[in-house]
């Protein structure tokens, strides 16, 4: 018998070395600030979503560090620390050139508000540290010594089986901080995992406290969320959870329209993940429609409602405080959704549509309109008469077209000093007649002709003889 056992010992230790888990690749220069905190007798473990990342085997070089050493001790420990959240335990360590993120192990006391802890206080203790955190895949800690994971409520587990986990009781963690229920449908959304029953039951009850939390905070989450392949699972347990309603009910005005919501959701799914502008515009497109409940004599339904959306959109996004610049370009793109294209429509039609929404967002509307077709149809369209507008975008700006005021032969200067036409805003509506004129026929762009037309346009608008104008030329 002795020698079968030991033949199976030997089989178990090969079986363990071959399912042994791969070896998580930590850089040399995080090792040796590591060393530093062990040999001074501190704990220092890569924590958060960097542990989190490099167990799905995906990249995250965006470290955090927690340490059993008190914000005293880390600055007493390197020359170079700058105290960034000094009131949370966080310093930035200087360390051969590069910035390190080291906050104190830390434990939290009291949310009266539903999103800040009353008091802060250190421990030395990882695992009270650990137990903080949002979702137990959040929850973990690596020794970048050892390689070692510290795993006390199953964040591994909850890897491979692709589940949404509080640490703790949901309806406790989300009361404590109400942020944590956004975070929740960021991580389902990004990492297609399903939140346990009682994660989506506890926002449920929970989504009105939602409203303590900083329209910034709920804005980063978004934007993660909107970088995911599917944003519209976030979306719709948004919908589901009653989270929605409290942060942007504008969507959901929509369900008064049948297969109106999911209609944007999709929309939102088929544009491109890393255009965040587009994703927005897709998905708020159509909120308008509710609001224009009118049709004309073509039988178009919803009329005005690419109006009423960009209003919608730019009060929503504004009110979540999105940079001016973005929203400027979402508003914009929704504006001007429902451009009407056909290809028997002639170059100089062409040339007025990219006049009118701007060689800038022309491409960005065609995309828009690819994800608009692609949320009705479910696939994304091959070969559309899209594709076909687009070459003749392009030959358009090859061709050197004029397309806006500035491409002209002639400028404001030129018409006052030699078309007669006095400072004032006359000069900017003459110029605006001009790129008509020339987005008609390009042929006349030469500044002779131009300041002869200028000359007549000039003297509609001021009401006086064009002979007059033309004798100053
Ligand atoms: P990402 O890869 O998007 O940065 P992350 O998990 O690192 O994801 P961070 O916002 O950088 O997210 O937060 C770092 C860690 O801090 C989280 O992994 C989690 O452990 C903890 N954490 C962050 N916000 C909260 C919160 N509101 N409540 C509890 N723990 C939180
Ligand atoms: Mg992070």
């Amino acid at each position: 018998m002795a020698p079968r056992g030991h033949a199976f010992f030997v089989i178990d230790s090969f079986l363990l070395l071959l399912y042994h888990p791969p070896m998580i690749h930590i850089p040399p220069r995080v090792k040796r600030f590591a060393g530093h905190f062990h040999d001074a007798g501190h704990e220092l473990y890569i924590v958060g979503g960097a542990v989190r990342d490099a167990l799905r085997k995906e990249r995250n070089s965006d470290y955090d560090f927690a340490t059993s050493a008190t914000p005293q001790e880390v600055m007493d420990l390197f020359p170079r620390v700058i105290p960034t959240g000094i009131q949370h335990g966080t310093v930035t360590v200087m360390f051969q050139g590069e910035p390190y993120e080291v906050t104190t192990y830390r434990i939290e006391h009291g949310y009266s508000d539903s999103r800040h802890p009353d008091a802060v206080s250190f421990t030395r203790s990882l695992h009270e540290d650990l137990s903080r955190r949002d979702l137990t895949i959040n929850a973990m800690a690596l020794d970048p010594r050892t390689g070692t994971v510290v795993d006390p409520f199953g964040g591994r587990d909850d890897l491979r089986d692709r589940r949404i986990r509080t640490v703790g009781s949901a309806r406790e963690r989300f009361s404590e901080d109400a942020l944590r229920m956004v975070r929740a449908v960021r991580f389902t959304t990004t990492l297609r995992f399903d939140p346990e029953p009682d994660v989506e039951s506890a926002i449920i009850v929970l989504a009105p406290t939602v409203a303590a939390v900083s329209v910034e905070r709920i804005a980063a989450e978004f934007e993660k969320m909107m970088r995911a392949e599917t944003p519209s699972l976030g979306w719709m347990m948004l919908w589901r959870t009653g989270l929605l309603a409290k942060i942007i009910p504008e969507i959901l005005e929509s369900t008064a329209v049948d297969g109106l919501v999911e209609h944007l959701f999709r929309s939102c799914d088929c544009s491109p993940p890393d255009q965040p502008h587009l994703r927005w515009a897709a998905l708020l497109h159509d909120i308008g429609k509710p609001r224009c409940s009118g049709q004309d004599k073509r039988g178009q339904h919803f009329i005005g409602h690419d109006e009423e959306s960009a209003r919608m959109a730019e009060t929503l996004l504004q009110r979540l405080r999105f940079p001016k610049q973005f929203t400027t370009r979402v508003v914009h793109l929704v504006r001007h959704h429902m451009f009407d294209y056909s290809p028997d429509y002639s170059d100089s039609a062409v040339r007025r549509l990219i006049a009118r929404v701007g060689v800038d967002a022309i491409h960005d509307l065609i995309r828009l309109r690819r994800a608009d077709t692609c949320g009705k149809s479910g696939h994304l369209p091959t070969h559309s008469v899209m594709d076909e507008l687009q070459d003749r975008i392009h030959r358009i700006i090859a061709a050197n077209a004029v397309l806006t005021r500035s491409d002209l032969a002639v400028n404001g200067k030129d018409l006052m000093q030699y078309a007669n036409i006095p400072a004032g805003p006359v000069v900017g509506m003459v110029l605006e007649e001009l790129l008509e004129t020339v987005l008609d026929d390009p042929e006349l762009n030469t500044r002779e002709r131009l300041l002869s037309i200028a000359g007549t346009f000039a003297a509609q608008r001021l009401g006086r003889d064009p002979q007059e104008s033309k004798s100053a030329l």
